[in-house]
């Protein structure tokens, strides 16, 4: 599904910083990956890549059999939005619109009609278990659940892959674990799941496990 080929990355800071050193990575469709490892060790850096946010300096990267290095920006685009859905630690969910606007918003640059993307956000929200709060501002709503909208929105197009960074960096321990759930859920239902994080447990939950270490990626 993901195949990096001696992919760097090196940010021109006035002076170079290898944030990535030469890396080849292959990720299987169904596969359930965490990265960690210390911060400024790279893991931004290498999940930005994967979800084509910036491209590497060196090597090849293809997704799906598309190299998305010479590919165009047009196809990268269509990539990012359709077969990759997102989700951050901080939910970015827009104050005074409902749960289910918000999750719909995440279907503008899609396909589907109105009528349709409402109907698919409405069945996200339900496979989260928040049938019952789709019309709650995010402002009412507890971290996990808020969490659980982020997620519904990113998985509401039925991407591929969903890419996550700190999905439980603002909860606490029992909405971590409901979140963790989710995740192995659609895992199990054949979402290809990658997550960054520096929390032991959220890691421990992944099949694979990546750790980098001042740019260099090691399976454990
Ligand atoms: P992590 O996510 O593990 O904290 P990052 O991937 O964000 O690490 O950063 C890896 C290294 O690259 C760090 O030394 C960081 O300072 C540097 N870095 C990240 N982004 C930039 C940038 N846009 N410009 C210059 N240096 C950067």
């Amino acid at each position: 599904m993901l195949t990096m080929h001696q992919v760097a990355r090196t940010y021109d800071d006035g002076q170079p910083v290898h944030a990535l050193l030469p890396t080849d990575l292959h990720i299987a469709a169904g596969d359930h990956v965490s990265i960690t490892g210390p911060s400024g060790s790279g893991k931004s850096t290498l999940l930005n890549i994967f979800g084509l946010l910036d491209a590497p300096s060196a090597g090849a990267y293809h997704v799906a059999g598309v190299d998305t290095v010479t590919c165009g920006p047009a196809l990268r685009t269509a990539i990012r939005g359709q077969v990759f859905g997102f989700v951050f630690q901080s939910f970015h969910l827009l104050p005074g619109r409902t749960a289910l606007e918000n999750v719909e918003i995440g279907l503008l640059y899609g396909p589907h009609r109105r009528r349709k993307r409402r109907q698919m956000a409405a069945e996200a929200l339900e496979r989260m278990g928040l049938g019952h709060r789709m019309r709650a501002d995010p402002r009412q709503l507890s971290g996990g659940e808020r969490q659980r909208v982020a997620i519904a929105r990113a998985v509401a197009a039925r991407p591929q892959v969903l890419f996550c960074d700190e999905p439980t960096g603002n909860l606490d321990s029992a909405n971590t674990q409901g979140v963790l759930a989710l995740l192995r859920q659609l895992n199990r239902d054949g979402l290809t799941v990658v997550v960054v994080t520096h929390d032991p447990t959220v890691a421990e939950t992944a099949g694979r496990r990546l750790r980098v270490t001042d740019g260099v990626v090691r399976e454990i």
